[in-house]
């Protein structure tokens, strides 16, 4: 062939390779550590370029490439950097995390081997109450004299627990059925590999607020502490075009455009156009999801309803 290939040398990210094997501590016995990884922020920009035959340039060319690709959702460049992960989570949170199913796994196998000695504990002051809004979630804390109880309770449940299930597998039962009642706060570990795109949309989903405040507690330390050192550059494009973005229906930026402009009453007829308000005169505010939403949108932008 008489075709001149450029060399090539294979990518590294000295502050990823200064991570590798250390576990970076979640909840009270969790851990993420990188095991490897493949590609960098220049790995995406060669992957973009290749369709028309240039290569890297400058940084911040390279900058403004990745954040349009963001933009755009031009999303496959990203498929070419992907990461290994050795994970220990508890298994309730686990439970939530295998639903991506774009990732590899090997998880820790509890009928080939004990299950692992550990169960997340709770301290007396992290009893959540459920959320009155959000049927999902969690608002605000247990005092904690009722913490201390439910603390003492769970310490006792899962000791016994144990209890039970070492005494089956001493009375000779398989592991495999002897593991039937352990709690689901017992921990098991995993290994994880994804490619970076598919790692940013679980760390869209599981780093925002609605996602539970335990697999939340993974998912920031992955980015904020892996994917920022990994690829900084698509890391502050997601954060600018994702994590920290709003997006808008059509019918919200109109109702935002109206109250920018300062005019309260196009905004409230567009808001009642939508079914979000009751039409003036015919009955009471009734909560409603999607002007809740909105309310908080407006909020972010500094902006307030006139409704409210
Ligand atoms: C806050 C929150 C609350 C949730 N509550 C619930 C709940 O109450 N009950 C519940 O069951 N789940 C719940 N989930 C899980 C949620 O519905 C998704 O299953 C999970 O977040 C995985 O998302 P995904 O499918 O986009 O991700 P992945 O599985 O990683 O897939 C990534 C993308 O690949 C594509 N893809 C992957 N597989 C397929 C396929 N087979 N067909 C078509 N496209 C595919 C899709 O575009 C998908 O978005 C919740 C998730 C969150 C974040």
């Amino acid at each position: 062939m008489d075709r001149a290939f450029e060399p090539i040398v294979r990518p590294v990210v000295p502050a990823l390779d200064a991570l590798l094997g250390e576990p970076i501590p979640v909840l009270d016995d969790g851990f993420v550590r990188v095991i490897d990884y493949m590609g960098d922020d220049a790995a995406i920009v060669q992957a973009a370029r290749v369709s028309y035959g240039k290569g890297t340039k400058r940084v911040h060319e390279d900058r403004a490439l990745i954040r349009y690709l963001v933009r755009h959702d031009h999303t496959t460049p990203f498929e070419m950097c992907e990461i290994k992960l050795h994970v220990r989570v508890p298994m309730d949170i686990w439970r939530q995390w295998i639903r991506h199913r774009t990732a590899s796994v090997n998880e820790y196998s509890t009928r080939y081997s004990e299950a692992i000695d550990a169960a997340r504990r709770t301290a007396p002051g992290a009893w959540r109450t459920q959320s009155a809004v959000n049927r999902q979630g969690s608002a605000g804390r247990l005092p904690d004299e009722v913490g201390a109880r439910l603390s003492a309770e769970e310490r006792e449940l899962q000791e016994r627990a144990r209890a039970v299930y070492e005494g089956r597998l001493a009375s000779g039962v398989a592991r495999e059925q002897a593991r039937k009642d352990l709690p689901l706060a017992t921990y098991t570990e995993a290994y994880w590999k994804i490619d970076l795109h598919n790692l940013l949309h679980f760390l869209e989903l599981r780093m925002e607020a609605h996602a539970q405040q335990e697999i939340r507690a993974y998912a920031t330390a992955i980015g904020e502490q892996i994917v920022a050192k990994w690829v900084p550059l698509a890391w502050e494009a997601f954060l600018d075009y994702r994590r920290r973005a709003t997006r808008l229906s059509r019918a919200e930026a109109a109702v935002i455009a109206a109250v920018a402009a300062g005019d309260a009453a196009a905004a409230t007829r567009l808001a009642e156009e939508e079914g979000w308000l009751p039409r003036t005169g015919q009955g009471a505010l009734k909560s409603n999801l999607e002007r809740a939403e909105l309310e908080e949108k407006l909020v972010a932008l500094g902006l307030t309803a006139p409704w409210m």
